[in-house]
């Protein structure tokens, strides 16, 4: 497919706050692969880091954050020491998961009521906080 480029599109508003939410240099990415190549959970994703940032290059900000890619990302930082700039991924997709969440885009999907005496007793704490703070912001 192609696009053409606008000025007006690379300064796009949304795409300058997930910028500075994220604290990483999105249009560094020169597009070589190397984060989705070796993302130990790119199976599960719609769609592949290295394309995640090329849309928020070409200010494609809601089709991104309709992904299953932004939650499905565990932060494990692969990607980020594979990466030749220096982007991590993992910090665009908290950002990306904030906006959605901050703008009501998702209800909550974890209930904290529904944490069960059983659940926590049996999962790891760690895994129940990270799961609340990730999934209801
Ligand atoms: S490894 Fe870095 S430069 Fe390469 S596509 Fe991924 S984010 Fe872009
Ligand atoms: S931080 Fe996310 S995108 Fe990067 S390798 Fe890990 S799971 Fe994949």
């Amino acid at each position: 497919m192609r696009y053409r480029l606008k000025g007006a599109l690379l300064k796009d508003d949304l795409v300058e706050r997930i910028v500075t939410l994220s604290g990483q240099s999105l249009f560094a990415c020169y597009q070589c692969g190397r984060c989705s190549a070796g993302c130990p959970v790119v199976d599960e994703m719609d769609m592949i880091p290295s394309e995640v940032i090329r849309r928020l290059q070409l200010g494609q900000v809601e089709e991104v954050l309709g992904t299953k890619t932004i939650w499905i990302c565990a932060s494990c930082l692969q990607c980020a020491s594979r990466c030749p700039k220096g982007v991590e991924f993992s910090s665009i997709c908290d950002a990306l998961r904030q906006t959605v969440l901050r703008r009501r885009l998702s209800k909550p999907q974890v209930d904290s009521d529904e944490v069960t005496p059983v659940m926590v007793s049996e999962a790891p704490q760690l895994g129940v906080v990270g799961a609340l703070r990730k999934l209801n912001g």
